[in-house]
């Protein structure tokens, strides 16, 4: 007594090839006993499902639910087709066609199946550094050509092995179609021991580690005197190491991980994820000064066999790099990090394209905040609106650069972390991935978007390339802005953002940072408020002196220079007489309205940072500290002064020092900054959007990296009745820039090529 049958046909895109897909939907028709086929073409995946009504809709959902771990469903269509009565289900050889391209997918740690094959001694592939499966292991960093199978993979060198081969070849095997496999037998190689490598992290000896995107640096996290030889080697004073650790159990023996945290660390993109440490769990000079360090589990089988020897030590795991120099991913490189390492573990499968560990933080709501999106995400693409012909290349920032190939397909295709664009084998590297993602892809740009900055070496390397290209130039905020909408795919919405960083350059050419701007539509912005303007004396120099912006405020709210405070002190006798003729006179300062710097001078009055070393660290090391005190009231007559928009710091800066004089707790004043930030931004925030009639905030810009700031804000938002956005998708900071730049650069070819175009509201719309 069987139930009537029917047929439905779908067509799923996505990352729907190269992991797995087509066994994944052959044992869910084995499953629910459906005959049919299926069968993919370049840019899609196609089956049919053939049963009783009732068992095919469970498939549909089944295959919804629980699509292979690497792949992504963008679109699922269904159609009900002809019943055809045929017995079974087929897998069909691939179609090859060259319209659409599937989406190469990212690079996946190690998964269960594997680690326990490769830890089981009876298993062929035991102690095999480079296994892989369907379900895990390299993706972008190994692809070099399409269609996408082992010629056009970095694994080329190595033929398959009969039993690989044998793997390959069987639809039911876990290995099915899986481009990266090998064993022993025909796999690649190590250049040396693991016994050798772990001996030498265990003496302390600092070791180059060949992986996945790049070389690492790798030593034991718990040895001072090992990552003190490391710091001074790379030349790195204090921006915190990542560090590695073999599994959970290990990161909860160094750190404070909940729920959120450990969702994420074992995420299959393994990012690095900040976390509180435990009091002297790992040496200080790991991460000096903070609370939080960057934890990341072993994602690679190399990874993993290392501390199969090396059991719960925590390994410091840096990029292999000098300064803002991009990753070493290739043998010949390693040149550019000599007199690093004392010892090197390589091995001969390349590396196509350098991709560097990703980093997200936990954020309020217990969500991933990204701050590099790297391996693990990249070059997986933001959906956008399909716009009309034209693709854009949008190229970021300057440093942590990345850039977004924007098509007609309706995807960001977002490039990995690129890092400091003044550095020339930065921009050599730019050049090589977006040639490679424009190749994968197929879309070569028409349209080239970038920042106002004239000194931005991205926007120098975009009228550099133009060659006849419209060259649209993007301010930075609203560019922050526009990312965060994109982000949560809610480009028609209007809201009021709140673009906090370190440095932006304004539309009337002074430094930007403490905006908040009113966004409908993304082509334009209007500034509605920002932060009262105060000065670098000595210009973007006094980024790395924070004392000599303190200074500044403390003149500007009327408080003498007197020795007791921690800037006074820091600058010194000579540098107090240059900035006692400078900062009354306005002679060599630039203007601001930075909510970084306003920070980094905040750390320097309460003596937490006088010199600083790497991006954001005064503000960060600030963070940290107020998270352990109790916030002292500015509230009385201390807050900021809200005035048609503009948030007047002066007033907290004398209630600081009037607490630093009474003895207070700088970790209390600390806390007390903070809230006077969110409630200053709150009451600015909500003033700004119930003038324009606006029930949304968002909260983007590399200041928002700031925990205490953005849950503090959110909360008060909240509260108010006001939806909160915070990014979810791209970094908060200038890693997130080149998606709002695209989509703008969109937006306004969009409003250009429309005669009938509506008038939006007055803006302080930047002239090209
Ligand atoms: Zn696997
Ligand atoms: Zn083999």
């Amino acid at each position: 007594m069987n139930a009537v049958s029917v047929r439905v046909r779908l067509d799923i895109t996505g990352v729907v090839q190269g992991v797995g897909f087509r066994p994944a939907v052959a044992r869910i028709a084995a499953e629910f006993s459906l005959d049919g086929w299926v069968y993919n073409d370049a840019g899609s995946v196609h089956c049919e499902f053939e049963g009783p009504a009732a068992d095919v809709e469970a498939a549909v959902s089944a295959l919804q639910d629980r699509p292979p771990p690497m792949a992504r469903i963008d679109t699922l269509a269904v159609t009900a087709v002809q019943t055809r009565g045929e017995a079974g289900f087929a897998i069909i050889a691939s179609r090859t066609g060259d319209d659409g391209r599937t989406l190469v997918p990212p690079d996946i740690a190690i998964c269960a199946d594997c680690l326990r094959e490769m830890r089981d001694p009876a298993d062929r592939r035991y102690g095999h550094p480079f296994i892989t499966c369907t379900n895990c292991g390299p993706r972008y960093t190994v692809i070099t050509d399409l269609p996408y199978d082992r010629p056009a993979t970095t694994m080329a060198g190595f033929p398959m092995c009969e039993p690989c081969a044998a793997e390959y070849r069987d639809p039911t095997d876990r290995r099915y179609h899986a481009q990266t496999i090998a064993c022993p037998d025909c796999g690649p190689q190590l250049s040396s021991s693991l016994e050798d490598a772990a001996d030498a992290l265990l003496t302390g000896s600092v070791v180059a580690i060949k992986g996945i995107g790049g070389f690492h640096l790798a030593c034991r996290a718990d040895d001072a005197a090992a990552v003190a030889r490391l710091r001074t080697r790379k030349n790195r004073p204090a921006k915190p190491f990542a560090m590695m650790v073999a599994d959970l159990e290990a990161a909860r023996e160094i750190a404070e991980i909940d729920d959120a945290a450990a969702a994420a660390l074992t995420s299959p993109s393994a990012p690095i994820v900040l976390v509180p440490g435990k009091p002297r769990a790992v040496a200080e000079a790991v991460a000096p000064g903070l609370a939080d360090l960057g934890v990341m589990l072993a994602y690679s089988p190399i990874h993993h066999l290392l501390f199969d020897r090396l059991g719960r030590i925590p390994l410091v795991m840096t990029s292999a790099n000098q300064g803002g120099s991009p990753i070493v991913f290739r043998d010949e490189d390693l040149n550019w990090i000599d007199g690093l390492a004392d010892a090197v573990l390589t091995h001969d499968r390349p590396i196509h394209v350098p991709c560097e560990d990703s980093v997200v933080t936990i954020d309020d709501e217990g969500g991933e905040l990204p701050l590099r999106r790297s391996r693990g995400y990249a070059p997986l693409p933001v959906a956008v609106p399909v716009i009309d012909g034209e693709v854009i290349l949008a190229t970021g920032g300057d440093l942590k650069t990345t850039f977004c190939l924007m098509g007609a397909d309706g995807h960001a295709h977002l490039s990995a972390h690129l890092g400091d664009m003044a550095d020339p084998r930065t921009q050599h590297c730019f050049e090589a991935a977006l040639d490679h993602l424009a190749f994968m892809t197929d879309q070569q740009p028409d349209v080239i978007a970038c920042d106002m900055h004239p000194g931005y070496a991205t926007t120098a390397w975009a009228r550099r390339h133009a060659g006849g290209r419209p060259v649209v130039t993007v301010q930075h905020h609203h560019a922050h802005a526009v990312s965060l909408l994109a982000d949560h795919g809610r480009l028609g919405t209007p809201i009021i953002a709140v673009a906090y960083d370190g440095t932006g350059y304004g539309l009337d050419g002074t430094v930007w940072g403490g905006e908040l701007l009113a966004v409908s539509g993304a082509a334009e912005f209007t500034r509605v408020g920002h932060l009262a303007p105060f000065a670098l004396p000595g210009g973007e120099g006094a980024v790395c002196q924070p004392a000599r912006i303190a200074l500044d405020l403390l003149f500007r709210a009327g408080i003498d220079w007197t020795p007791d405070l921690a800037p006074v002190a820091a600058v010194g006798q000579t540098g107090l007489h240059v900035l006692a003729q400078q900062i009354p006179r306005g002679v060599g300062c630039v203007p601001t309205t930075s909510m970084g710097r306003l920070f980094d001078a905040v750390a320097s009055l309460l003596g937490v940072c006088q010199q600083v070393s790497y991006e954001g660290q005064a503000a960060v090391e600030l963070e940290h500290l107020a998270r352990r005190g109790r916030a002292v009231d500015f509230s009385a007559a201390l807050n900021f002064v809200v005035d048609v928009g503009v948030m007047d710091p002066a007033p907290v800066i004398a209630g600081i020092v009037e607490g630093l004089r009474a003895g207070a707790d700088p970790a209390d004043l600390a806390a007390g900054f903070h809230q006077a930030v969110i409630r200053a931004t709150a009451t600015t925030a909500r003033y700004c959007a119930d003038a324009a009639g606006i029930s949304v905030i968002g909260l983007t810009g590399g200041v928002f990296a700031n925990r205490i700031l953005l849950g503090g804000l959110r909360k008060s938002l909240t509260k108010g009745g006001y939806e909160v956005l915070s990014h979810r998708i791209v970094a908060c900071n200038d890693g997130g820039l080149a998606l709002g730049q695209a989509t703008i650069a969109a937006a306004r070819r969009v409003a250009a090529s429309t005669p009938e175009r509506n008038g939006a509201c007055a803006s302080e719309s930047p002239a090209k």
